[in-house]
């Protein structure tokens, strides 16, 4: 039988919206995604999942894709969801200093 989720990895239970082709080259594909969304903070898990972001070829669009979406959960483009906050964090204090 033909998986419509195959080559998307946890992407498609973690985001149903989450229809890019791109996610098909996705490193994390086939891993663990409890890697990706450790219930505690698993120091380990983030730093292997992060590595896995390292090395992946689509961590751009993946980072691009996860930014906006600020209830998003989980590692995405190598950020943990604090770190992406931090990011959107920085990023509106230094939009607010060139407006001002
Ligand atoms: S950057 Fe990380 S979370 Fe995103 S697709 Fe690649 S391995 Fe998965």
């Amino acid at each position: 039988m033909n998986d419509p989720h195959a080559g998307h990895g946890w992407h498609m239970w973690a985001d149903p919206d989450a229809q890019a082709a791109w996610w098909a080259s996705a490193a994390c594909a086939g891993a663990d995604p409890d890697l990706f969304f450790p219930e505690t903070r698993d120091r380990w898990k983030v730093a292997h999942a992060k590595r896995l972001c390292n090395r992946c070829p689509v961590l751009e669009p993946c980072r691009d894709y996860a930014m906006p979406k600020r209830l998003l959960e989980g590692i995405w483009g190598g950020l943990t969801a604090a770190e992406r906050d931090r990011l959107r964090r920085a990023d509106r204090r230094r939009q607010r200093e060139r407006n001002a």
